[in-house]
């Protein structure tokens, strides 16, 4: 790095979907911006997601529709604004007799789902006749009473963050991966900025920080001075698998039987992606993989519904969610993000792929007021 003490306006740490979104936000804003990444862009929680850009049907369950709607909203913007990254897809979710959930039910969230998305023609869904059943790649039809279609889309969670980055860039963000945020001290309403890239450590200055670190959030916290305020939460595991075949061109959204929690089956580059999981995490972030109980529970539910089928793992890898502290089931909590505004810098944690541009645009109205805009 040439310059020692460049300064900028807003440095960014943390080069996943938040950290390269509010780059975009805030040089689109005309900020002079720096966003730094320690890995390569995208390579932690931005890449090992459910790749679903969808308002979030599950939510509605615990009765989130400020961020269904909001999610939503962004499906539909990333659909017509990003239709090389963001296609739409068909949902199946097969209904049993010993499934937790009625048809009635079912129903009465699609029609919400339909409802919150403003009536758009994606969010119409339809009732699936039973002489299509049996051509549903397979799924069991032992004790199937209904299912229901709907719509929502899919992305490549990695490309679509490397699409913020390289966005960012064009609008003048300086950009640097492989490179950490080693301290930073605050005196005078100014950051003193402490860098490393491999061997080489450089400085810079910043009137405010963004701390978009995921996972390493609060660890990034601890390299501050003088420290901001943390906010409580738990890292939640969640696993996912590819198997080598491609079981459906289309998706399924399946009820473990095990704890009836939300599984999804999705198409993945002509293979077959499963997940996810909710597993207490209290490691070091870079050490998350998937546990053997994970793996067994991801395979045990897709057999359960597609029985006269082999699956044979090629790829397997686990992220984090950053949650609030509870002591509720993970399933339960809150998916909404969480901005705190602390000694100068902002920290985001939490929130969704899908909502990554929402997000970004409050972080940078939030800097433009700390800077006077
Ligand atoms: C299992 C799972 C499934 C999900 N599925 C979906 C989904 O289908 N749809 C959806 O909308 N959302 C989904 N999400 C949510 C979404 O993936 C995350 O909210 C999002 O990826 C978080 O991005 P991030 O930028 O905050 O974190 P990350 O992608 O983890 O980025 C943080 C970055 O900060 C860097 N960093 C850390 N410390 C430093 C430092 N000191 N200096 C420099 N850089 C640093 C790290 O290297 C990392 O790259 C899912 C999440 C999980 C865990």
């Amino acid at each position: 790095m040439e310059n020692a003490h460049e300064h900028y306006q807003v440095i960014i740490i943390g080069g996943g979907i938040q950290g390269c979104a509010t780059a975009e936000a805030c040089a689109r804003a005309g900020l002079s911006t720096l966003l730094i990444e320690k890995n390569t862009w995208g390579w932690a929680t931005s890449s090992r997601s459910s790749k679903l850009i969808h308002g979030g049907l599950r939510y509605l369950q615990t009765a989130q529709f400020r961020l269904v709607r909001e999610c939503l909203g962004e499906r539909d913007w990333m659909l017509a604004n990003l239709p090389d990254l963001v296609e739409r897809n068909w949902f199946y979710i097969p209904i049993y007799r010993t499934s937790h959930y009625r048809r009635w039910q079912i129903r009465a969230g699609l029609m919400l789902y339909y409802l919150l998305s403003g009536f758009q023609s994606i969010g119409r869904f339809r009732s699936v006749p039973r002489s299509e059943w049996s051509s549903l790649s397979g799924i069991s039809q032992q004790g199937l009473q209904a299912v229901f279609a709907y719509q929502d889309a899919q992305t490549d969670d990695l490309e679509l963050t490397r699409r913020f980055q390289q966005q960012a860039a064009s609008h003048g963000a300086r950009c640097l991966d492989h490179t950490e945020l080693s301290r930073a001290v605050r005196h005078n309403g100014r950051f003193d900025v402490s860098l490393q890239s491999g061997d080489e450590t450089s400085r810079m200055t910043a009137d405010i920080l963004v701390n978009a670190a995921g996972p390493w959030v609060n660890q990034v916290l601890r390299r501050v001075e003088p420290a901001p305020e943390p906010v409580a939460v738990d890292l939640v595991q969640g696993a996912h698998i590819v198997i080598d075949e491609q079981v459906s061109q289309e998706c399924f959204y399946l009820e473990a039987p095990q704890d009836h929690r939300a599984v999804f089956v999705l198409p993945w580059h002509g293979k077959t992606l499963i997940g996810t999981t909710e597993t207490a995490f209290d490691g070091e972030p870079e050490n998350c993989v998937p546990l053997p109980s994970e793996i067994t529970y991801l395979l045990d539910t897709v057999t359960h519904y597609f029985p006269d089928r082999a699956f044979n793992i090629v790829e397997q890898w686990a992220g984090l969610r950053v949650l609030p502290r509870s002591h509720q089931r993970a399933f339960v909590r809150s998916r909404e993000v969480m901005i705190s505004d602390s000694a100068g810098v902002l920290s985001i944690y939490g929130g969704k792929l899908t909502a990554c541009r929402v997000t970004a645009a409050t972080v940078c109205r939030r800097v433009q007021s700390h800077l006077g805009l």
